[in-house]
């Protein structure tokens, strides 16, 4: 679909257009760590570097738009499960790399998930109450 043809018709149905992706697709590029240029594994505290192997926890609650990747783990310390999965939140772990993306408003890199493959995932359905 063209731009111009892409835009009638968000117009015409009044809505956002959805696509379907994988988790791998969605959080490729999210950006992680505290800081820019610096992350570390939540399990034994090694630095993460750009290229080094990661792995990340995610979580959606269920009305949310935006995913938050809390916890990054080295190749060492990431679990193979999700360990107490949370009812009504949609949560997953990938494997992959970091990288770093440039964001155009604070005008400095910083480091994010690339190359990701899915590891585990925990349906909103499934799990605890908060
Ligand atoms: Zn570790």
């Amino acid at each position: 679909m063209a731009a111009d043809d892409c835009r009638r018709y968000r117009a015409e149905h009044r809505e956002e257009l959805t696509v379907t992706a994988t988790p791998a697709q969605i959080l490729a590029g999210h950006p992680v760590g505290p800081k820019p240029d610096a992350a570390v594994c939540i399990g034994c505290g090694s630095p993460l570097h750009e290229t080094d192997i990661v792995f990340a926890y995610a979580y959606r609650c269920a009305d949310a738009v935006q995913w938050d990747v809390p916890r990054l783990f080295c190749h060492g310390c990431a679990p193979s499960r999700i360990r107490s999965p949370t009812l009504g939140t949609t949560e997953l772990l990938v494997g992959g790399r970091l990288g770093t993306i440039t964001l155009p408003t604070p005008r400095s890199p910083r480091l994010c998930l690339t190359e990701l493959a899915l590891r585990a995932f925990s349906p909103p359905a499934e799990g605890c109450a908060p």
